[in-house]
């Protein structure tokens, strides 16, 4: 149902962007791939969804728009790149702060605000989100993620409201923990920061905020995100939709 549709996803070089990505090429769409990896392995990607690849740093904003230019008109954008740190705030570095701010937060207003021309003229448009379940809640040793996620929602409500008599939608997707590199690369520092071992922060940390007891799977959210692109969900827009094993339901 994506035939002939234009998507870019950032941050589709792995985990979550990439089943968002494979989803939506699967579904007909024409994808755009971005950002980092081994040059051999993002080339076999790109044979295989028949995409093509941007390299672009999202923290640089002459890249980003380098990146729009080349991929032309989009029907579909799907912002996904991003970053953790886990730190108690005192210790936070500076610059690891100001570059998750950058990635999750201002990237995300960069890549938008080149979209939205072309998708108005087109009188139809898809702007997707990967925000998170700490876009809603927070977790202790997060600020900067929380904070940029808490933003991504209220960026991405404030442009639904704009958008909203054009037939361009925006909306959140907020996973929950989801088995991803992301997820596997914050273990060490929540062992040191809470004195735990690998074992406890799996079981006591990450699952334990997951009534379901399961790490969320990626092909799930790459078919939400699917979904939110179908002609039915027109009317769907501003909204925040969890797939988090029922954690923000608590
Ligand atoms: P990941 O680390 O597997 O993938 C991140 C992607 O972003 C990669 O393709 C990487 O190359 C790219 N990237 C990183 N820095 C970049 C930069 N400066 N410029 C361009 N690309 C860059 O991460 P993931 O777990 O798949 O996370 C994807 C999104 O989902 C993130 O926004 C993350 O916050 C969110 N999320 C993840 C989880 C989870 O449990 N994994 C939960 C909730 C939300």
């Amino acid at each position: 149902f994506l035939k002939g549709k234009r998507a870019l996803v950032t941050g589709s070089t792995s985990g979550i962007g990439l089943a968002i990505a494979r989803e939506l090429s699967a579904e007909g769409a024409e994808v755009t791939l971005n950002g980092f990896g081994d040059a051999d392995e993002i080339a076999k990607l790109c044979d295989e969804l028949g995409a093509t690849h941007s390299g672009a740093n999202l923290l640089k904003s002459d890249e980003i728009e380098t990146m729009m230019a080349e991929a032309g008109p989009l029907d579909i954008l799907v912002n996904n790149a991003g970053m953790q740190h886990v730190s108690p705030v005192e210790d936070f570095p500076v610059d690891r702060f100001e570059m998750i701010i950058a990635l999750n937060l201002t990237a995300v207003f960069h890549t938008t605000r080149l979209a939205v021309p072309g998708m108005k003229e087109n009188g139809w448009g898809r702007i997707i989100n990967t925000a998170s379940a700490h876009s809603k809640t927070a977790s202790p040793f997060k600020s900067a993620y929380n904070a940029s996620k808490h933003g991504v929602d209220g960026f991405t409500k404030t442009i639904a409201l704009e958008l909203a008599q054009t037939g361009v939608t925006a909306n959140c997707i907020s996973p929950g923990y989801v088995w991803t590199p992301l997820i596997e690369g914050q273990i060490p520092d929540t062992m040191k920061a809470r004195g735990l071992t690998e074992e406890e922060v799996i079981n006591d940390v990450l699952l334990a905020k997951q009534p379901t007891k399961k790490f969320v799977q990626v092909d799930e959210v790459g078919a939400l995100a699917a979904f939110l692109c179908r002609e039915e969900m027109g009317n769907v827009t501003g909204a925040n939709w969890s797939i988090d094993g029922g954690w923000t339901a608590e």
